[in-house]
């Protein structure tokens, strides 16, 4: 699960890292209320969870004087799709030079691995391509209280050695918090001192209760009651919802779906031996993403049985148009079920996703 900055900040904090003094609000008269305390050149920095909202209009460098419009135009803006509900507004920065710091979990080596570069104030990516040099790296096992001084020394060289400090709280946090990404672009140097000018900070949801989190905000609503259902369901950004049993069968549908140049609205497996109501549940659940043109149902029988699958489907009633393919045990039964019905029946999950094409064109 993805933190807001200002909550990314807040634990930085909270370990000894420097952040600009700010406060966040989440409305115009807010900000009106707080003016009067605040330092003449501010930033308003729109809280949504994405990234480069520089570029896409989020973040503005202002003063006290031109706040107000500034941040009434910042609420009606949307960011890359994201409405602004909050907006953090800190004291503006005079920044000297930029750093960049993360901590990503590398899963080749199976270890968090500190990335740190002296040469910040361009994306990261473009670093990565045209300079892979000057991205430092360094491997080091979460099973350390500390990042080790001469690991420190390896990724700083003659970097301020007052960053020190701050990518030794940044692991701690990434460990603590059970991170798969802690980030600070960019770590800013200024007259009085480093600042983590920016925070990201993502949670693993397998560790949700751990970290005491009962909301996955990051999933919808339908997402969420899939999870109470106990299928696992996925939304994408095609127009093909897609129910089938078992991972393997599922996937396959998706590659399959991929490589006719169509794309998947969403996914869900409904596992073994789902009952007629399960499969009502999974395909109400399915349809009733806006976005679903069409779906395929892709299963095979086997401790599930067809006829079942039948019955679910007609008991679910969508609207949509629904491609079935069955196989396996009680085939004749489900399929007489259905076609009795006027459902659209094939043998094929070739042919199921060839006929969904058709269907969204
Ligand atoms: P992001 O685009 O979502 O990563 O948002 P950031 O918080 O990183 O802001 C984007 C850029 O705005 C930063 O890389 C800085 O160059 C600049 N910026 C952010 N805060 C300040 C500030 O307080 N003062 C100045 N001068 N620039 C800032
Ligand atoms: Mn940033």
């Amino acid at each position: 699960m993805k933190f807001l900055e200002f909550e990314a900040k807040n634990i930085l904090k909270a370990y000894g890292v420097p952040v600009p003094k700010g406060i966040l609000v989440k409305s115009i008269q807010e900000l009106e209320d707080a003016l009067p305390s605040l330092p003449e050149k501010i930033v308003l920095k729109a809280q949504v969870d994405v990234g480069g909202r520089g570029k896409a209009g989020g973040i503005i460098i202002t003063d006290k004087e031109r706040a107000l419009k500034d941040i009434t135009d910042l609420f009606s803006r949307s960011i890359k799709g994201r409405s602004v509900n909050s907006v953090l507004v800190e004291e503006a920065l005079e920044i000297k030079k930029e750093y960049y710091c993360s901590i990503i979990v590398d899963r080749k080596e199976k270890s968090p691995v500190i990335i740190f570069t002296d040469e910040g104030g361009v994306e990261i990516e473009v670093t990565a391509q045209k300079n892979p040099h000057a991205l430092r790296k360094a491997r080091i096992t979460p099973l350390l209280q500390n990042v080790p001084d001469f690991i420190l020394r390896s990724l700083l060289r003659g970097a301020q050695k007052e960053i020190g400090p701050v990518i030794n709280a940044l692991f701690r946090v990434f460990v603590e918090k059970d991170a798969i990404l802690a980030e600070i672009n960019p770590l800013v140097l200024t007259e009085s001192g480093i600042y983590a000018a920016d925070a990201k900070l993502i949670i693993d949801d397998n560790s949700l209760a751990r970290q005491g989190i009962t909301v996955n905000r990051d999933l919808t609503e339908r997402e969420r009651t899939a999870l109470i259902h106990g299928f696992s369901y996925v939304e994408l950004k095609g127009s093909i919802g897609v129910i089938g049993n078992g991972a393997g069968l599922t996937m396959a549908t998706l590659d399959l779906i991929e490589y006719s140049g169509e794309k998947a609205a969403n996914f869900l497996d409904v596992g073994g031996g789902a009952d007629q109501e399960r499969v009502a549940h999974a395909l109400r659940l399915v349809a009733s993403d806006p976005s679903v043109k069409v779906v395929v149902v892709n299963l095979l029988g086997g401790i599930t049985r067809c006829d079942e699958v039948a019955k679910g489907i007609i008991a679910a009633n969508v609207a949509p148009h629904i491609i079935v393919r069955l196989a396996g045990t009680n085939e004749k039964e489900g399929k007489i079920i259905l076609e009795s019905q006027g459902y659209e029946m094939v043998s094929t999950m070739e042919e199921a996703i060839q006929r969904a094409c058709q269907v969204v064109k």
